[in-house]
C-alpha cells in the first residue's frame, strides 16, 4: 500500500521534492493539501459507523483493556478508522466518534493497568540527544505564547508529567517557582539531580501536599494529554489547582494533522503509549466541560522551521507555513487554556482567543 502511494506520488510530483524530509513533503507539494483533505472526507464518508455492541462483537479485548464510548460527547457509536502497529511489538485500533469527530484508541487501556505500557527503559529515552531537541521545542512553544513564559518571578508553575525535568530546568531558569510530578520514580530521581531550585515529586498531584494546595499560575502538559485515560477527571483537577488568572499549556499530537490524513495508520502520532488524539475541533469540549473560559492556539510549523535551521528553500518554507495555517494541520497542537475571564484579559491580548 505504501509503495503504491509512493509510486503515485512519484508520478504526480517527479523527483523535485525528494530532498524534502518526509514530515514536510505533504505541506509543500503543490495541490497536495487539497488532495489529502478530499481523500480524508471521502474516507469519513465511506467508513462504516457501528453501534458499540456491534463493534464489541468484532474486536478482541485484551486483559488490560476496556471498551469506551466517546469521552468528549458521550456518543457510544464507533467509526473504526485505523490500526496502527509497531512491528510485532504492539498493535491497536483507533476509532472516530461520528458525532464530534474525536479520535481515540478503542479498546483503550484500563487506567489501573497503565503501568503495564511503560517499560523500565522509559527514563533513558527521555535524556541524551532527545533532551536537546526537547528543550528547543519547549523554548519555541514558550515563545509562541509570549509573554506568558517571559518572566516567572513570583509565579508558581506545575509541570504535570515532568519526566526527567527537562522543562522544569528551563522554568527555573526563567524564574518560576516550579514543581513537577511524574509516575516514573527513575525519572523523578533524574529530574531532582538536574534541578537546583525546582523540585520533582513521584505520584499524582493529590499525593503531594504542596501541590494539592493548588494556587498555580501556570500548569504545563508537555506531550502528556494523549496519555491520559480519564481526561475529564484530570482537567477538573487542573482547573481547581489553577490560581485566578491561571493558564494551562498543552502540547500534544494534532489529530487534524495533514500527515495523519496522508499517512493514516502509519502516522507518527500513533505511538505505543498514546490513548487519545485531540484537535482544535475536539479540545474545546474537554476544556469547556471542565470549567475553562477560553483557548488559543499557536500553529506548529515544525521545530527546524521555527528555529530557523531548516534546509528548505525560502519559497517552500513559505508554502509550508501557508499549508499548516490553511489546514489547521501542523503535526503538533499547541494550545493555551485560560482558567477565567481575568486570565484572558491578562494573557490573551496578543492571541486569538476562542471563548468557551
Ligand atoms: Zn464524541
Amino acid at each position: 500500500m505504501v509503495s503504491v502511494k509512493r509510486t503515485a506520488a512519484r508520478m504526480l510530483f517527479g523527483s523535485r521534492y525528494n530532498k524534502v524530509p518526509w514530515g514536510q513533503r505533504v505541506y509543500v507539494r503543490p495541490g497536495e493539501r487539497l488532495m489529502r483533505e478530499a481523500q480524508w472526507r471521502l474516507k469519513l464518508r465511506s467508513a462504516r459507523v457501528m453501534s458499540l455492541e456491534e463493534y464489541k462483537a468484532t474486536v478482541p479485548l485484551g486483559e488490560i483493556e476496556e471498551f469506551l464510548s466517546c469521552m468528549m460527547c458521550g456518543d457510544s457509536r464507533q467509526q473504526p478508522l485505523f490500526e496502527p502497529t509497531g512491528g510485532r511489538t504492539w498493535r491497536y485500533r483507533v476509532v472516530r466518534c461520528p458525532s464530534c469527530g474525536f479520535l481515540y484508541r478503542n479498546p483503550n487501556i484500563r487506567p489501573e493497568r497503565l503501568g503495564d505500557l511503560y517499560a523500565n527503559s522509559y527514563s533513558s529515552f527521555l535524556t541524551g540527544k532527545y533532551a536537546a531537541n526537547r528543550q528547543r521545542r519547549y523554548q519555541l512553544t514558550m515563545d509562541a505564547f509570549a509573554p506568558v513564559f517571559e518572566h516567572g518571578e513570583g509565579r508558581r508553575l506545575l509541570d504535570f508529567g515532568c519526566g526527567a525535568g527537562l522543562f522544569l530546568e528551563l522554568a527555573e531558569q526563567r524564574g518560576f517557582d516550579a514543581v513537577g510530578v511524574d509516575l516514573s520514580p527513575d525519572s523523578v530521581e533524574q529530574a531532582n539531580a538536574r534541578l537546583t531550585k525546582a523540585r520533582a515529586y513521584f505520584g499524582a498531584p493529590e499525593d503531594v501536599p504542596e501541590i494539592a494546595a493548588g494556587g498555580f499560575d501556570v500548569i504545563t502538559l508537555w506531550s502528556v494529554l494523549a496519555h491520559l485515560p480519564r481526561p475529564l477527571e484530570d482537567f477538573e483537577r487542573f482547573r481547581h489547582l489553577l490560581a485566578p488568572e491561571g493558564v494551562l499549556l498543552i502540547l500534544t499530537v494534532n489529530a487534524g494533522s495533514l500527515l495523519l490524513k496522508a499517512y493514516e495508520s502509519g502516522w507518527s502520532g500513533f505511538t505505543k503509549n498514546h490513548l487519545m488524539f485531540y484537535s482544535s475541533a475536539t479540545l474545546p469540549t474537554l476544556l469547556g466541560r471542565t470549567g475553562f473560559s477560553g483557548v488559543a492556539y499557536a500553529p506548529h510549523y515544525g521545530d527546524t522551521i521555527e528555529a530557523g535551521t531548516s534546509q528548505l528553500p525560502g519559497p517552500l518554507r513559505a508554502r509550508l507555513r501557508r499549508a499548516v495555517e490553511n489546514s489547521d494541520g501542523g503535526n503538533m497542537m499547541r494550545a493555551l487554556a485560560f482558567a477565567d475571564d481575568e486570565a484572558i484579559s491578562r494573557w490573551g491580548q496578543r492571541l486569538r482567543v476562542r471563548r468557551l
